[in-house]
Parts: structure tokens; C-alpha cells; sequence
């Protein structure tokens, strides 16, 4: 029998990780990506020798799906992961955590040691929400996505433990305030997370994506457009390359672009239900200098994170140290410092000169010779970086989902992915491709 035909429009993490899958499964795949490189919002910046991620590159243990990929992948040069030290700046000093256990958690500056008497419930707690924290299943924590953050952590914990260790660990990869994000996303983060060590990718995450996209049929620098079902099954879809446009069929679709450009994309196929929910998806700015430094400040890479504070701009710092064959030259170093999604909102639209003093200035309280370090300074911005997982995300998601299996049943072979389905972040991204190929799969049999 002929191989189904699958198209998958996006190259990000989700498309690769889709394409990827449904290949290995047997599949004859086409990936389209508008973009002339592969990579999505993922993609590193090269400036003077300087591979600048926009993420840090920075990937926990806890990123199984993330870490087995790159080995499959046979990427021996971005593993094993160099350990990063965490750190947390509390009164203008730098405090080295080990937030692996509630001890650790508990010795966090700023949070009192009696306050590990609550944080001893936590592991009770999830306990008892069982598999409704299932971060592959994120639909499945509807009815726990009833608080912020904020709130769940002064029931059960008290403030100075949200503001410390809980908001910090979300903050991470979604860059969100404690008072919006639903306290689900915590919980997939502790759940998934505790006892997890961070490491740097040792090189370009730009090698990750060039080498998935060139394990499939890969069309770079073409844009899809009007995917629309045919009355016989499969799906038609016009493609614009940088010479001609044409028409092509598959027997399914995978969407791999941020929810408002699936509706840009395919809008008319969907229901009144599933346009509602993806034109809800909100995303966070983001705003992060990177200041190529002279000398790397440290010997071993270092992320600071900062407690939540009213109009404090910076979610974290991270301070890498230049190798041979790593993304910063030898004997330099790299500072990336990221602002809070908040503070990204508030200043997105201000100068460049602007943004540099203002993170400059906040980070100089605690590293004061970060003046007169910097070889150059390279401001970067994303409208959309981050999907917000705000109070009610999940029960968005678990809506969304109902639509969508019903209209797989009914033979429509539109499917999604993207970092907005599971979580944000890499991982994220990658397990929701993972999941739209199980989904054809199961469908086209
Ligand atoms: C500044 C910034 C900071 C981030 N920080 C972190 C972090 O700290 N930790 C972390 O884990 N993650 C972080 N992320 C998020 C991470 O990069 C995303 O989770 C991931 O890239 C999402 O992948 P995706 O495949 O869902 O979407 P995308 O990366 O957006 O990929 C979608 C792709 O589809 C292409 N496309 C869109 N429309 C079409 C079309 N019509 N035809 C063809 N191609 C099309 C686009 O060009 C793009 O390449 C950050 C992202 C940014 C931008």
C-alpha cells in the first residue's frame, strides 16, 4: 500500500517533533516552513561569533521527551548538558539555591524555615490530584484550574514561598506573573520538575533543528495558505514558494504555527468553538538584552532568577562562560537578561538605547561591573514569545480537545500543534507534535 501523505506547515519545535514522528511511523511527510531556516521562535541569533538563544538554551533534566529526541536525533555535540548553578538575588546578593528538595526549597533566601512545615503538604497534595497532573494530558486538569498561583500559594504556603521558589519555577519558560498563571501550570512544573538539575545545550540549538528538518522532506522559504478538506477526504492547500504558487493534497494536515495563524490559515474549516478558542490564546512579550562580555564573569554557567516584585523588570539572568566549539568564543562570556513578561508588555514599543539602560541598571545592583564589560549589546524582542497559561487556559484546553476529537471523528484531518496545546516551552512544544502524530496515526491507520 502507498504511504499516507502527511503535511505539516511549521517548521518550530512542534512541526519538527511532528514530521519527525510521523516519518519514523512510516509516513510520507512534507514539512513546509516560510521561514529560510528551521527553528520557529526557538531560533538563536549569531552577531560577531556570538550564538545568542533567545531561550538560554537552557534545559532541564525533567525534559525527557526534549533530551531523548536530541539523542535519537545522534547530536552528541549538544550533550551531555553543562550543569548550570541557580541562583537567586535577594536584597542586591547573589544566593546559590539547590531547590531539588523542600529542605532546599525551604533554604531559599526569603522564605522562612518554619514555612517547611506547609511545603511538607505539597507532595500529599498532588498526590491526591493523581493523573489529572498530566502534563501529555493537560486537558485533564480542568477542575483544578480553578486559582491563580498567587492565591493557591498563600492558602497553602504562605506569600514569601510563592514570591521565592513558586513563582520563580514557573516564571522560567513562561515568563508569567503568579497573580494570573493558573496554579496548574505550577503543578506540572512541580510534578514533573522536583528534584530536576538545568543544563546548557553545549552548542547551537540551531544544529537540533537543522538536523530534524533535514531528516524529512523539508520545503524552506515557502508559505502555506487556505487548507480547506476535500469532499473525498485528505485535505487541498495552495503553497507560495519564492517563485510560483501551486496546489497540493495530502491525506492530512498538521498545523504547527501559533493558534491566531492556524486561524489565518485554515479558519473556514473550523467550528464556531474551535475559532473562539484560538483566537483566546494570548501570548507574552518578551524583551531580553544579551551583552557580550570581554571576560565571562563566572567559570561555570549560572542562572540568577528574581523574586516577583511589583515593576521589578528582570525574570532572570543568565551569565555563560565562552568554550571551545560552544556558542560563545573562549575566554568571553555572555550575559542574557531577560525581563519579566510584565515588564516586556509595558516597554515593548521603547527604544532600544531605552530597554538597555533600564535592565542594566536593575542587574548593576547586584554586579556592579557590568558597566564597561560589554563588547556589544543586542537587544531582542518578541511579540508573541510565550503562550499565557492564565486561570481557565485549561479548561480552554479540555474544550478544545472535545471539538477536536469530534471532528476526527466526522473525517476531518486538520490537526494542531504548538507550545499552547501542552505548556510552553521546548518541551512543551516538541510533546505536542509527539501527540498530533499519534492523532493521524490512530486516524489514517
Ligand atoms: C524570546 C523567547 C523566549 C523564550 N523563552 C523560552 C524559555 O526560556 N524556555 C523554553 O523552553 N521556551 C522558551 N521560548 C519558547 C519556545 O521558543 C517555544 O515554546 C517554541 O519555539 C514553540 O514552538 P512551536 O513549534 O510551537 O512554534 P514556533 O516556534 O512559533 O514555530 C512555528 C513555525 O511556523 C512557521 N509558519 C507560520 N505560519 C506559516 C505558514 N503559513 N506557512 C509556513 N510556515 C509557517 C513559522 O515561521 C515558524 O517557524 C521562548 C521563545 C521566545 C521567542
Amino acid at each position: 500500500m502507498a504511504a499516507k501523505r502527511v503535511a505539516v506547515v511549521g517548521a518550530g519545535i512542534a512541526g519538527l517533533g511532528a514530521a519527525w514522528r510521523l516519518a519514523q511511523r512510516g509516513f510520507q511527510v512534507s514539512l513546509f516552513e516560510r521561514e529560510q531556516l528551521p527553528g520557529g521562535r526557538a531560533r538563536p541569533v549569531v552577531r560577531e561569533n556570538f550564538t545568542i538563544e533567545r531561550a538560554g538554551a537552557i534545559v532541564g533534566t525533567a525534559d525527557k521527551a526534549l533530551l531523548s529526541w536530541i539523542g535519537e536525533l545522534d547530536l552528541p555535540e549538544l550533550l551531555p548538558l553543562r550543569p548550570v548553578v541557580r541562583a537567586l538575588a535577594h536584597r542586591d546578593r547573589v544566593q546559590v539555591i539547590d531547590p531539588r528538595s523542600l529542605l532546599g526549597i525551604a533554604r531559599i533566601p526569603g522564605v522562612r524555615i518554619h514555612q517547611l512545615l506547609g511545603l511538607l503538604r505539597l507532595p500529599r497534595l498532588v498526590a491526591r490530584y493523581g493523573n489529572r497532573i498530566d502534563p501529555e494530558r493537560p486537558e485533564r486538569a480542568a477542575s483544578l484550574d480553578d486559582r491563580s498561583l498567587a492565591d493557591f500559594g498563600r492558602l497553602y504556603f504562605g506569600a514569601r514561598v510563592t514570591q521565592h521558589w513558586m513563582g520563580p519555577l514557573v516564571s522560567r519558560t513562561s515568563l508569567a506573573d503568579a497573580r494570573e498563571v493558573s496554579r496548574v501550570l505550577f503543578l506540572h512544573h512541580y510534578r514533573d520538575g522536583a528534584g530536576e538539575r538545568l543544563g546548557l545545550l553545549r552548542s547551537s540549538s540551531q544544529e537540533l533543528m537543522d538536523r530534524a528538518a533535514s531528516s524529512v522532506p523539508a520545503a524552506l522559504g515557502v508559505c502555506v495558505a487556505n487548507v480547506e478538506s476535500c469532499s473525498g477526504g485528505g485535505v487541498r492547500f495552495r503553497v507560495r514558494g519564492a517563485e510560483r504558487e501551486r496546489l497540493a493534497e495530502a491525506d492530512a494536515i498538521v498545523l504547527a504555527v501559533p493558534a491566531p495563524e492556524a486561524v489565518a490559515l485554515a479558519g473556514a474549516e473550523f467550528s464556531f468553538a474551535e475559532r473562539d478558542a484560538l483566537e483566546k490564546v494570548r501570548y507574552t512579550p518578551e524583551i531580553s538584552l544579551a551583552v557580550a562580555l570581554r571576560r565571562p564573569f563566572h567559570s561555570h554557567p549560572q542562572q540568577i532568577q528574581f523574586p516577583q516584585r511589583e515593576g521589578w523588570p528582570l525574570e532572570s539572568v543568565l551569565l555563560e562562560p565562552g568554550f571551545e566549539g560552544g556558542r560563545v568564543p573562549k575566554g568571553r562570556g555572555l550575559a542574557l537578561l531577560r525581563a519579566t513578561g510584565r515588564w516586556s508588555a509595558d516597554y515593548f514599543e521603547a527604544p532600544d538605547e531605552t530597554v538597555g539602560k533600564e535592565l542594566i541598571a536593575a542587574l548593576s545592583g547586584i554586579f556592579p561591573r557590568i558597566h564597561g564589560a560589554g563588547i556589544f549589546a543586542e537587544v531582542l524582542r518578541e511579540k508573541r514569545a510565550v503562550p499565557r497559561f492564565d486561570v481557565g487556559r485549561y479548561r480552554a484546553i479540555a474544550d478544545f480537545t472535545r471539538v477536536q476529537a469530534d471532528c476526527r471523528r466526522r473525517g476531518r484531518r486538520i490537526y494542531f500543534a504548538g507550545d499552547y496545546l501542552m505548556g510552553p516551552g521546548w518541551n512543551a512544544a516538541l510533546r505536542s507534535g509527539y501527540r498530533a502524530a499519534a492523532d493521524v496515526a490512530v486516524d489514517l491507520g
